[in-house]
């Protein structure tokens, strides 16, 4: 089989255009293969691209882009929307955040390897096929099943014009929480994949909880509309009310504050609280009810993610703190 890669050129104006991009052969026979939803406009103008289910347990992005496909109008766009509603199908098929074919965190593989196993294929493809032609690239992400985080936008927090750009993305979008983050942004995900080719980016993150909450949803379909306006593909201002928070700091998930024991978790906090030093964050519990450990916070911050899945092991991770905006 001679696979032909995707280039966005070969799509027809004023049209959307579904089709399967070809990924692997499948050892049980057939392929893997990524769904893409794309709309060519009327007239030439950038490329947005929209990647969701990076994380097989995270439906928010998934749900929005169905509805853009349904609802956006493509002679009244210009240039080209590229939407890929499911970037890891081995991960949404068994519902899980990683691939249940090899294991591996599709969002820590970028920018993946032709020769690679099933998930590093999978974002090789969607790098060079999707996320290359890209003026701006938003991956919608959010808690999955085991997480809790705010509804935020995720920019790069930056003097150059990458920083400049994508913060007016992220004020563009209108989610109720920014979130900027300083370089190095952490290796393997979509987003450093478009940063390492001067692509200005945008992530976002939701409660979860394999569930769509159809507000999420609703931002994030609206916050795509709103893209599309800002940059000039669609007529109209965007419609984004001002963030009720502006947060900076790490967003590397793989560093939260872990469990020093296995055990029953029950945070003593919420998401968006405002914690000192030193104050209990949450509490680990036996089957009795004895109190196994406290985690305290290390400093002072906001909580920005929460464990949702009371039943954890050591090591896994609990809460995760940030700043505000100065
Ligand atoms: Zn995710």
């Amino acid at each position: 089989m001679t696979i032909t890669p995707f280039d966005p050129v070969v799509l027809p104006a004023a049209c959307l255009t579904t089709t399967w991009l070809p990924v692997a052969a499948r050892s049980e026979g057939g392929a893997w293969s990524l769904p893409l939803a794309a709309l060519r406009g009327s007239s030439d103008g950038p490329c947005l691209v929209v990647l969701a289910g990076v994380h097989g347990d995270e439906y928010e992005g998934v749900e929005a882009i169905a509805r853009l496909c349904t609802e956006l109008d493509p002679a009244a766009l210009r240039g080209t929307l590229l939407m890929v509603p499911i970037c890891n199908p081995p991960a949404y098929a068994a519902a899980q955040r990683n691939s249940a074919v090899d294991g591996l965190n599709l969002a820590r593989v970028f920018p993946g390897n032709p020769d690679g196993t099933l998930t590093e294929r999978i974002a090789h493809v969607l790098t060079t096929q999707v996320i290359r032609h890209a003026d701006l690239v938003v991956d919608l992400h959010s808690g999955g099943v085991a997480y809790d985080l705010p509804t935020l936008v995720g920019y790069l927090h930056d003097e150059g014009e990458m920083g400049r750009r994508s913060l007016a993305a992220a004020r563009a979008f209108g989610a109720p929480v920014l979130w900027g983050h300083p370089l190095p942004i952490p290796a393997g995900r979509s987003i450093s994949a478009a940063q390492e080719l001067g692509i200005p980016w945008l992530y976002t993150e939701a409660s979860g909880g394999g569930y769509a909450r159809p507000a999420d949803v609703a931002c994030y379909a609206r916050g795509v509309v709103n893209l599309l306006r800002h940059l000039g593909m669609l007529d109209g201002a965007p419609d984004a009310p001002a963030p009720a928070h502006h947060l900076v700091g790490d967003g590397n998930l793989d560093t939260v504050i872990d469990a020093p024991v296995g055990g029953y978790f029950r945070a003593a906090v919420a998401l968006l609280d405002d914690v000192d030093a030193g104050q209990p964050l949450g509490h680990l519990y036996d089957p009795f009810g004895a109190r196994l450990a406290t985690v305290s916070a290390p400093c002072p911050g906001v909580v920005i993610l929460l464990r949702r899945v009371h039943r954890v092991h050591a090591g896994e991770g609990l809460v995760h703190l940030t700043q505000r905006m100065r």
